[in-house]
């Protein structure tokens, strides 16, 4: 008993003193975390470096964009040949990838051999045995006569300037081909294919290894957004930002990011960790002074690093009695899976006593306790290295997607890393303690280089056939110039129809004549109350208007909701409701007893028999109270202000919001004779003359017309525009059949546009993972402030996923860019409209001045001509295009409603009405 004990102890010291040993001798290569962190620190920097247009030319880590921009979503299907070039042996696959809602592929391959006359011989060489190698693989599989997409994997270097097309940087690992450096590696392959007659393959796209690996490892985990190879190389990529990308156009979506993290280093940022063993290996090496990272990491250097080690150790007379053999003054004697084998402690000493003796180093238990302990050391390093630019990544996708902690997958492929016993165990130990805050997991992948390349090239299959779809869901709203030029026609014909006696009654652009007849001159002046009803807020105000040298207008105003079922409830309650609004206005400004002129902006078709009387035609927007259509509104509210008994009011006018808009901006520019309302509804006023409205006596002087032109359409006319979204939108409305025109072109309705093409688009697997979430389901949940947030210039993708995460609907980076693309083209739509709208009036008026140019202001207002960052753009430059003789200056109003129905007031107040004599009204 006791022997054994203290055999066991003898081993045990016996065993410490060696590794002591080594430890001692190889301290240089055991690194804290201290020092893991300052490498991680390094290669951040060279991370941005590699990434800035003009720090790139001088990064060593190139950071090479692959034109990689979207992962599998399991919607993948096809047949897909691929080819794998640049790892230990050349492999050429058959992957059929099925949409089977499983995620399930079959891979079939054939390795070849790659003969060193090969790997560094000559280019042409080089792809016709990739060409021959596949002919034969495409024979034993009978697919010769099949025309199969390709994906070509090329685990080299490559400046790349599209998915199919790149040319090779430098070649890197045992490859040294003549004529290839700085040329297309694809051409040349397909030059090599097109040699055999009786093939036809088409190659789509060029991968890197890592990149394979990714997309391999996406279809299976839709976290998996890096790929990292540790085997004959090593290096990684990952989803970067496109805005971080400078060297690509574009700022939307992701792009894979292809690091070459082999070359860390090669500018000397590595050096005082490098160590004596690592620059003599640089120096024996076919590329020396490159790939300095690759070298400390993998597995093609492995087994070297540790035979140098050993020999020196023997010279020194540390190991074998300082009897140095022949083997192990040979170069790559020691390889790989020599050190995996030696490492493998479960088996003791007997596989690294085996190796030595095998290299006639006659070890003793020592020696083989040494040995084993420095492969530990050296691979070691090696997996600390590697989770040390891993960690770095890592925390750059964590803080690109502003998140304190980031959940995500890495997918790895490589031989060391797949046959080592302890180096995945240590890289994910290593990688956690650095990066606390990430939740990685680590994907292994099978056959991920090789089949990635199918993989990228299923994926853009699937996406070229997604773009057809988009767009032609899309197609409906891109009008051609021709189209709005139709459009503006059409508007003059409507609008004429609508001033004609014959031809009003079924007008659908009713052209209702307002009596208002003149602009404001300055001379105005008192105390107003106006109220303005007809949109999202309910407001009431008091204005203070001053004339002469002190002209100003002062407003107060309190904004009122209304209530969805007083909207909805009976006309006796929406104008209580209204009077109780005021009476709760004029108790907070402290005037209850006045007894004030009003002015009602009351924004809805109303047929005016005077500036005072104004039937309501029909509600549009989202009103509908019952028993007020074809009632004169100033009664309704009259008679309300009676039965609340409490106060009196002059109700001197009732005025549409276009006209107040109109009026307000009128009294900045005389110039001012249009009015436009681009917010929950649409809609414009102009000054028309006398002579031409034809169911307004008199022909002298102008008054203003109001268009709701929100009817036009509602004939038919344009019924050739109108897209399945828009009948979808319509039937869902208030008020079906009506407003056509309003229901493309306003505020309440785009967002709803929207909801409709993303539920179609989602119908159809093109967004969303095909599923159509409750939320989605909601009518009006798709605001339209919404498309002004996600169209906006300045908003990265990662804000709109979270507007859109906001809505409840969960989005990819590639849905979010869909989504923006929507939003795009029906407020794009939009404004075109209202802009051909527009230029068929200021057309009508420069006729109606009769001059060949005309200059003319139109004030503006609402919500969507003023906060959507595109809308007032696009509407002015449709303008320009279709009425090239107008010189049309846009005026935004300084909140024209309510301050323009005061203005009105005033004018009436002051000086009996605008024009006695217009007040035979002839319907
Ligand atoms: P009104 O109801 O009098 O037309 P607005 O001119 O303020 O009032 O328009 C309100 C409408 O504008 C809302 O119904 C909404 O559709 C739209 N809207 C609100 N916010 C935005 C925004 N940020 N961008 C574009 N449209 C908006
Ligand atoms: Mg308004």
């Amino acid at each position: 008993m006791f022997a054994v004990h203290l055999l066991a102890f003898h081993f045990t010291k016996l065993k410490e003193d060696q590794i002591k040993k080594v430890d001692r001798y190889l301290y240089h290569m055991r690194l804290s975390d201290d020092v893991l962190l300052d490498v991680m620190a390094r290669f951040r920097a060279e991370m941005a470096k590699g990434l800035g247009r003009d720090t790139n030319s001088t990064a060593t880590v190139k950071m090479l964009p692959s034109f990689v921009r979207s992962l599998p979503d399991g919607s993948e299907k096809g047949d897909f040949l691929a080819v794998d070039l640049g790892g230990s042996q050349f492999r050429a696959l058959e992957v059929k990838v099925f949409n089977d809602g499983k995620q399930s592929s079959q891979l079939e391959s054939k390795f070849y051999p790659t003969p060193k006359e090969v790997i560094q011989g000559s280019g042409t060489e080089l792809f016709n045995y990739v060409a021959d190698c596949l002919l034969d693989f495409m024979e034993s599989k009978n697919l010769q006569h099949k025309k199969l997409p390709l994906g070509f994997t090329f685990s080299f270097p490559c400046k790349q300037t599209k998915l199919e097309e790149g040319a090779l940087l430098a070649w890197t690992k045992h490859f040294k081909v003549r004529g290839v450096q700085g040329t297309d590696v694809v051409s040349s392959l397909r030059k090599a294919l097109q040699k055999h007659k009786d093939i036809d393959v088409d190659v789509l796209a060029m991968v890197n290894d890592t990149v394979g690996t990714m997309m391999t490892c996406g279809y299976d985990d839709p976290h998996c957004e890096v790929g990292l190879i540790i085997g004959t190389g090593t290096n990684a990529c990952y989803m970067e930002e496109m805005r971080h990308i400078d060297l690509v156009e574009g700022d939307e979506g992701r792009m894979c990011i292809n690091t070459e993290w082999g070359a860390f280093g090669d500018d000397g940022a590595l050096d005082d960790l490098r160590t004596e063993f690592d620059r003599e290996l640089d120096l024996g090496s076919l590329n020396p002074g490159k790939q300095l990272f690759e070298k400390m990491i993998s597995s093609l250097y492995l087994g070297e690093l540790v035979r140098l080690i050993l020999l020196k150790m023997t010279k020194e007379g540390l190991l074998f009695n300082g009897k140095v053999s022949t083997a192990l003054l040979t170069k790559d004697k020691i390889e790989m899976k020599h050190v995996c084998a030696m490492e493998k402690y479960k088996e003791g000493l007997s596989n690294t006593k085996e190796i030595l003796t095998e290299l006639n180093l006659f070890p003793s238990e020592e020696d083989c306790i040494a040995v084993q302990h420095v492969c530990t050391i050296v691979s070691f390093r090696s997996a600390n290295l590697c989770a040390a630019a891993l960690a770095a990544i890592l925390t750059r996708l964590r803080e690109n997607k502003k998140v304190l902690r980031l959940r995500t997958t890495v997918g790895i492929d490589g031989g060391l890393y797949k046959t080592h016993p302890q180096y995945p165990k240590r890289l994910h130990k290593v990688v956690r303690r650095l990066v606390p805050n990430c939740d990685v997991r680590f994907l292994l992948s099978q056959s991920g280089s090789s089949k990635g390349a199918a993989m990228v090239t299923a994926v853009a299959y699937r996406l070229a056939a997604q773009r057809k779809q988009i767009d032609a869901v899309l197609a409906p709203f891109l009008l051609s110039l021709d189209t709005l030029r139709e459009v503006k026609n059409k508007m003059r014909a409507e609008l004429e129809y609508g001033l004609k006696r014959e031809t009003q009654a079924s007008a659908t652009v009713k052209m209702l004549p307002t009596y208002v007849c003149g602009t404001p001159d300055g001379t105005e002046s008192g105390k107003f109350l106006a109220l303005d009803l007809g949109g999202t807020n309910f407001r009431v105000l008091l204005v203070k208007i001053r004339s002469g040298r002190r002209r100003s207008v002062q407003m107060y105003n309190k904004i009122f909701a209304i209530p969805l079922e007083i909207m909805q409830g009976t006309g006796e309650e929406l104008f209580d409701h209204i009077v109780q609004c005021i009476a709760d206005f004029l108790e907070y400004m402290g005037i209850k007893g006045a007894r004030l002129p009003l002015g009602f902006t009351f924004s809805f078709p109303c047929r005016q028999a005077s500036i005072d009387k104004g039937t309501l035609v029909g509600w549009t927007k989202g009103f509908k109270a019952t028993d007020c259509e074809g009632e004169d509104v100033v009664d309704m509210l009259r008679e309300a202000i009676r039965r609340r008994n409490e106060f009196d009011l002059d109700i001197v006018a009732v005025v549409n919001d276009t006209v107040g808009t109109m009026m307000t901006c009128g009294y900045e520019d005389p110039n001012c004779e249009i009015g436009l309302i681009a917010g929950t509804g649409s809609n414009v006023c102009y000054m028309e003359d006398m002579k031409n409205i034809e169911i307004v006596e008199g022909n002298e002087g102008k008054m203003c017309i109001n268009t709701e032109w929100g009817g036009f359409g509602d004939n038919g006319c344009i019924d050739n525009i109108r897209t399945k979204y828009d009948k979808q939108v319509d039937e869902g409305s208030l008020n079906a059949g009506k407003q056509r025109y309003e229901k493309m072109t306003s505020g309440m309705y785009l967002g709803e546009i929207v909801r409709q093409i993303l539920i179609d688009l989602t119908k159809q697997g093109l967004l969303f993972r095909g599923q159509i979430s409750e939320s989605l389901r909601k009518r009006g949940i798709f605001e339209t402030k919404f498309l002004s947030q996600i169209e906006s210039d300045r908003l990265a993708l990662l804000q709109v996923r979270r507007i859109l995460q906001q809505l409840g609907l969960d989005s990819t980076c590639e849905d979010s860019i869909i989504v923006k693309e929507v939003c795009g083209a029906v407020s794009r739509r939009a404004a075109q409209l209202c802009g051909a709208g527009l230029a068929a009036i200021v057309e009508k008026k420069r006729e109606n001045r009769g001059v060949e140019h005309l200059q003319i202001t139109v004030g503006v207002d609402g919500t969507l001509y003023k906060l959507h960052p595109h809308f007032s753009r696009v509407l002015q430059e449709t303008v320009r295009e279709l009425a090239p003789q107008c010189d049309v200056t846009f005026m935004l109003s300084e909140d024209g409603s309510g301050k323009g129905a005061a203005l009105i007031t005033a004018v009436c107040f002051c000086t009996g009405c605008f024009s006695p004599g217009h007040s035979a009204i002839l319907y």
